[in-house]
C-alpha cells in the first residue's frame, strides 16, 4: 500500500512527496519564499525602479531590444531573483515588448531554474 502523498511547490515546480517528509524544511522554505516575493513586490512598486525603468525606455526610444517593436517594459537581463544586487544596475536593464518579455521570462525560468 502506498503512503499518502501531498503536493508541494519547490522552485516554482509542483511535486508530490510523502505526506510526512521534510515538513519543517519545506515550511521554512515557503516562508522565505513569501518574504522574498514581498520584497520583490516592494521593489517593483518603488519610485526608484519606476524612474529607472522609464529612463531605460527613454534611452532606447521605447524600442524593443529583441525585435524592434514598441517596448512597453523594462526587463532585468539577469533576473532580480538571480542577482538581487543588479536590480538597479542600468546595464542589467533592457527595454522589451510584451511578447519578447513573455519569451524572456520562460527562458529565464529554464536557464536559471527559477
Ligand atoms: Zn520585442
Amino acid at each position: 500500500m502506498s503512503k499518502p502523498k501531498k503536493l508541494i511547490v519547490v522552485n516554482g515546480k509542483r511535486i508530490l512527496v510523502d505526506h510526512d517528509s521534510r515538513k519543517e524544511e519545506y515550511r521554512e522554505y515557503n516562508q522565505d519564499r513569501w518574504k522574498y516575493q514581498n520584497d520583490l513586490m516592494k521593489f517593483y512598486n518603488s519610485s526608484r525602479w519606476r524612474k529607472l525603468s522609464k529612463q531605460v525606455l527613454n534611452e532606447h526610444y521605447y524600442v524593443c531590444r529583441r525585435c524592434g517593436e514598441d517596448a512597453t517594459l523594462a526587463d532585468h537581463i539577469v533576473p532580480v531573483r538571480v542577482d538581487w544586487n543588479k536590480r538597479l544596475d542600468i546595464n542589467n536593464i533592457q527595454p522589451l515588448c510584451e511578447s519578447c518579455h513573455a519569451i524572456k521570462t520562460i527562458e529565464d525560468k529554464r536557464n536559471y531554474n527559477l
